[in-house]
């Protein structure tokens, strides 16, 4: 059963009174989280109902869509909520443990070779996404100092004179009510204001990085008949020659969740015709079948995501004290690569590092840990968005040869396992964040790809050389 974490948990006079947390998503709750050990009270609000079961929410529209949860991402919600896993795994979430054979996994035309005994343990978890948000909501709902409150915020208050937040104006049918509180989390998502409230308050708006990567999802729910398909997670990322990919999971209910998508402003699939044929497109025969022998249920879902952004507030000289932001407020990741909600957790983490080592410039401090964590996740991104993905965008000159390197990467790891094991951990964000392979790594895949050159050189001209000499395997 789950318990209350009891790590730096504050007591007496160093506790400050109250937080308070504009959004109930898997930012904000993760945050109340964090902050109810280091404040007598915490209040989340949210302008949405928020359901007492695993449904889909109208204020959190991605939900619909398929959401993968990193490994990395499912230890450190683990680690903020004790039993977690255990739960969603009594629930019926699938738990894939050391089980790569249960992963297809195609990224940028290449289609990794997951089918065999990885060297590391590895374990995922397949939640849906209305059912992860929902167990983290219930457990922070039961945290004795959380109150979750369904209100609109209609921003938070400033004060001039001691150039800090002092709380939250709540929107009301007449004049806003104002709730006091020592410190204000923005957690209310990629729509936030608060580069325009920076900007009322006097200080400098934050520099924005995008990347223009057009991004159309269509989604259907599904039942697939029994024993038609073994993986539970199947991804196919797009290529420069494929604009269209796709991503399925199996969810605890036993069905599952098929989101196809676009790049480059192309309209997504607008049936599930549509859909099955992006299937045949790109993934292998046995389970575009089993998708062409699918029920779908209820309608398909919709969603465009135009620009991947990142908000600088680390670059900013001034900022406001008693106020944060965290998630994608700060910033919101291509979601084609499922990094999100695992990026919202690593920076909880970095929150709960800052309060107990008694941070007295916390905003600062946390940016910068943010935007360490964020610039490499980020970079990959861009990298693959502009250069395997055939997106367009300004980007800098290095970025091209780095991309057609990682090409040659992921070429190799197709059937060199040790480099389809590296790059899964190094994908799911567990061993670092940095996919920058180590020149042993990269000595690897160069000798693979050679290997392969020469055998089928050989092949060719009648020689019966070893096609398949990879040292260590
Ligand atoms: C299509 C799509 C697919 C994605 N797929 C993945 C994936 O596979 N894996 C992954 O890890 N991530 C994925 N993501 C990202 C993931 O959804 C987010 O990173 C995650 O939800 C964390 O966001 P958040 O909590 O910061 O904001 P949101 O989830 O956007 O929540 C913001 C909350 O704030 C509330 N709110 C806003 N304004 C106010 C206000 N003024 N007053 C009160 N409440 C307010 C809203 O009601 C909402 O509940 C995807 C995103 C999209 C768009």
């Amino acid at each position: 059963m789950w318990q209350q974490g009891t790590w730096d948990r504050m007591s007496g006079p160093g506790k400050r009174a109250h937080a308070i947390v504009i959004g109930a998503s898997i930012a904000g709750l993760s945050t109340a989280r964090v902050l109810c050990d280091f404040y007598d009270r915490v209040t989340v609000y949210d302008r949405d109902d928020l359901p007492p079961t695993p449904a889909y929410r109208a204020a959190v529209p991605q939900d619909r869509h398929v959401h993968i949860l990193m490994a990395r991402g499912a230890n450190e919600f683990e680690s903020l909520f004790g039993g977690l896993l255990e739960e969603m795994t009594a629930a019926g979430v699938a738990k894939l443990e050391n089980r790569p054979d249960c992963i297809h996994f195609g990224a940028a035309g290449h289609v990794l070779g997951t089918g065999h005994t990885l060297r590391h343990e590895f374990t995922a978890y397949v939640p849906s996404r209305k059912q992860l948000e929902w167990q983290i909501r219930r457990r922070t709902t039961a945290l004795p100092n959380v109150e979750i409150v369904q209100r609109d915020v209609n921003a938070p208050l400033f004060d001039g004179e001691r150039q800090a937040v002092t709380g939250v104006l709540l929107a009301s049918g007449g004049d806003d009510e104002f709730v006091a509180a020592d410190l204000v989390v923005d957690a209310s998502g990629r729509g936030t204001r608060l580069p325009a409230w920076l900007e009322q308050w006097g200080f400098a708006r934050p520099a924005e990085q995008t990347v223009d990567v057009g991004i159309g999802y269509a989604t259907q729910q599904l039942t697939i008949p029994n024993g038609l398909i073994a993986e539970k997670v199947v991804v196919a990322g797009v290529s420069r020659t494929q604009p269209a990919g796709l991503g399925m999971l199996y969810y605890e209910d036993d069905t599952w969740g098929l989101t196809t998508f676009t790049v480059g402003h192309l309209a997504p699939p607008q049936t599930f015709a549509q859909m099955c044929t992006v299937a045949d497109q790109v993934l292998p025969a046995s389970q575009a079948a089993a998708i062409r022998q699918a029920e779908p249920l209820g309608d398909i879902a919709f969603h465009r995501y135009p620009v991947s952004r990142w908000r600088r507030y680390d670059k900013l000289r001034r900022f406001p004290g008693g106020l944060i932001a965290v998630g994608d407020a700060v910033a919101s990741f291509n979601p084609t690569y499922g990094q999100g909600m695992t990026m919202t957790a690593l920076q909880a983490g970095h929150l709960r590092r800052l309060l107990a080592a008694g941070s007295t410039d916390l905003a600062g401090e946390l940016n910068r840990a943010t935007a360490k964590s964020t610039y490499p996740v980020w970079t990959m991104n861009a990298i693959g968005d502009l250069t395997l993905h055939g997106n367009d965008g300004p980007s800098p000159w290095w970025y091209r040869p780095v991309g057609a390197l990682f090409d040659q990467f992921l070429g190799a790891a197709e059937t060199d396992p040790v480099l389809a094991e590296w790059f899964l951990r190094r994908f799911s964000l567990l061993d670092s964040l940095y996919m920058v392979p180590p020149a042993s790594i990269v000595g690897r895949a160069i000798w693979h790809n050679m290997s392969l050159w020469w055998a089928q050189r050989g092949a060719a001209s009648g020689s019966t050389r070893d096609p398949d000499p990879v040292p260590g395997r």
